[in-house]
């Protein structure tokens, strides 16, 4: 538990809060004299933070006691701030009667009454043990343990050393506005909260943060420290040289070479803080980081590659690892078992894992940034934005942008790097758009399959809701004898067995919701959407990401692509001029191969998109 205290010096009064009053009070009077008077009884953190914060707006307020003015009118507006702010909070009176301890400055030349102080060495080196970490109290105690830094109570003492000296910030894991309203400061989001019984305040309602509990448990009593990487290097760019090997797995194509270059001198440059990678589906967009990367490698820096999918992650491990032989590389995902190295070079995290940082990387590759769950969390994004130091950069990339990063790279606000080519330099497969009515959709839908499935070509028919999987499965296998049919969704317990299947050529038509939107390659597929004028589920980026699953492949670079909807929608429309604007753009540019170099469909490579 925590207290509320004011400290009285020469140069004034102010609030602060901690869990030993007493060790504060010695801390601040190695700095200056200083008065301690503690105005709570021992509460949840998140209450004596709202309370010191109160009470330092009541002092401003009250024309803040002027220095060298006694303590009582500046005790006497905490006091009556810290009573009304707890009775709000449902504490009131009988906690206020135990006495109030007082710590005086000790005169000059006296000890401090027996408080033993750590070293500066020794709490700038305990720091550096949590350097770039947003961490729980007992992650906190854990990570200093494992450091080799002191028993139990010792480090207590130096987490509050470590906040006193500025080298850290202690906030509540969930703080609460003056208005009572909840915040998680680990994962960013405003709730959900639940009020449970709590074994590490007793108390039979406390706030826990349901967004993040998969990471351990935020809650209004637990404190979150928050730790800035403190061992940089210069934040010159390029300064020193560490002998970084890059080793290419593959020769890049034109498209992804020209923007893993323009990457780079992003990178390298004095410019944006942030830039947008939009690449097609299928463009490989993964290892045109890598020259950015390796730049900032080289140059004594680290590196963050975050993605909001586990599979994702576990994919880009090997790839990262090939790539830069010799440079420290550690996972962290949801679940993995494998030692978690925080001092490693280079990070390769779910956006979750994220939240586990605080300003500690120069360079953060943020890939699929549309791709559930990030897409949309606020919390994630906050986490990712806080894993960057002060001066770091981040690379948003995408096959399908958001509206709000659209807007900005009209706005010239984000730069944007276009790769509009797949890495076989075969166009996109431009959808057809076919509107029939009603009943007439399952028909159609069962002639375009029936004419084309088979050994070899097969079907992913996409449908926005979990029950119209299996009904328009059972339909497709009524209609179409012979024709090995299954059906998907996310709560499918086998639908890794399912993707493996259309994968390996064991199923024909694989029906399923947006599942199998992303990471699903199925050589010589081709597409239907089904209802893809539902707007409520399938918005242009979801249209854009199930067309993108045919024809990636070098061996079948072609694939057809149909949107089954009554109406063109608004957002069928877009996904479908984006993908004509990115063909044309790769025409233009002459990044296509064969008879498709010639050809610009969708008239002029003009930017309406961006
Ligand atoms: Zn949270
Ligand atoms: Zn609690």
């Amino acid at each position: 538990m925590f207290h509320a205290y004011i400290l009285v010096s020469k140069s004034g009064a102010r609030a602060g809060f901690g869990h030993s009053p007493d060790f504060d009070w010695a801390y601040a009077n190695t700095q200056a004299p200083t008065d301690l008077v503690v105005i709570t009884p021992p509460v949840p953190v998140a209450f004596a933070s709202l309370v010191a914060q109160e009470v330092d707006r009541g002092l401003a307020a009250a024309g803040r006691v002027r220095a060298g003015r006694g303590r009582e009118p500046s005790v006497r507006v905490g006091l009556r701030t810290a009573r009304s702010v707890l009775h709000a909070l449902g504490l009131a009176g009988p906690a206020f009667l135990s006495p109030r301890p007082i710590w005086r400055a000790p005169p000059p030349d006296t000890g401090l009454a027996g408080i033993r102080i750590p070293p500066r060495s020794l709490v700038v080196e305990s720091a550096l043990a949590l350097s770039g970490r947003s961490l729980l109290y007992e992650e906190a105690m854990r990570a200093l343990a494992s450091g080799g830094f002191s028993s139990l109570d010792k480090a207590h003492d130096l987490l509050a050393a470590i906040c006193a000296e500025g080298l850290g910030l202690l906030v509540p894991a969930v703080s609460i506005s003056p208005l009572g309203t909840r915040t998680c400061n680990r994962c960013g989001s405003s709730g959900p909260f639940a009020s449970t019984p709590c074994a590490h305040c007793g108390r039979r309602a406390c706030s826990l943060c349901l967004q993040c509990r998969s990471m351990g448990s935020a809650r209004e009593c637990v404190p979150l420290y928050l730790v800035a990487a403190h061992d940089r290097t210069s934040p010159h760019a390029g300064a020193v040289a560490e002998g970084v090997d890059l080793a290419m797995p593959h020769p890049l194509t034109d498209a992804r070479r020209h923007a893993a270059r323009m990457l780079r001198d992003w990178y390298i440059g004095d410019s944006a803080r942030e830039v947008l990678v939009w690449a097609v589906c299928g463009a490989g967009k993964t290892e045109v980081s890598f020259s950015a990367i390796h730049s900032a490698l080289a140059s004594g820096r680290r590196v963050l590659f975050a993605a909001p999918r586990r599979d994702v992650v576990a994919e880009l491990e090997p790839r990262v690892r090939a790539a830069f032989p010799g440079v420290t590389c550690s996972t962290f995902c949801g679940g993995s078992t494998g030692q978690r190295d925080y001092d490693a070079r280079v990070i390769l995290a779910t956006t979750h894992q994220a939240m586990r940082f605080y300003r500690r990387f120069d360079l953060v590759i943020l890939d699929e940034a549309d791709a559930y769950p990030f897409a949309g969390s606020e919390a994630l994004a906050s986490a990712v934005y806080r894993s960057l130091a002060p001066t770091g950069r981040l690379v948003i990339m995408t096959a399908t942008p958001s509206r709000g990063h659209l807007a900005r790279v009209r706005s010239g606000v984000l730069p944007c790097i276009r790769i509009p080519a797949r890495h076989h330099g075969k166009p996109l497969p431009e959808p057809e758009v076919v509107t029939v009515h009603g009943s007439d959709l399952l028909p159609t839908v069962a002639e375009i399959v029936g004419a084309g499935a088979g050994p070899g070509s097969p079907f992913l028919v996409f449908v926005p809701r979990r029950r119209q999987a299996r009904e328009v499965a059972k339909y497709l296998l009524r209609k179409i004898p012979g024709a090995r049919v299954e059906w998907v969704h996310s709560q499918d317990p086998a639908r890794d067995d399912k993707r493996a299947a259309i994968v390996g050529g064991k199923c024909d038509v694989l029906v399923s919701t947006s599942v199998m939107e992303r990471g699903v390659t199925v050589d010589g597929v081709d597409v239907i959407v089904c209802h893809a004028d539902d707007d409520a589920v399938f918005d242009y980026r979801a249209l854009v990401q199930m067309a993108g699953r045919a024809g990636r492949t070098a061996a079948n670079p072609s694939g057809r692509v149909w949107f089954v909807c009554a109406n063109e929608s608004g957002h069928v429309r877009t996904a479908v001029g984006i993908i004509r604007e990115m063909n044309a753009e790769a025409a233009s540019r002459g990044l296509l191969v064969g008879e498709h170099s010639q050809v610009v469909s969708g008239g002029e490579a003009t930017h309406r998109w961006a």
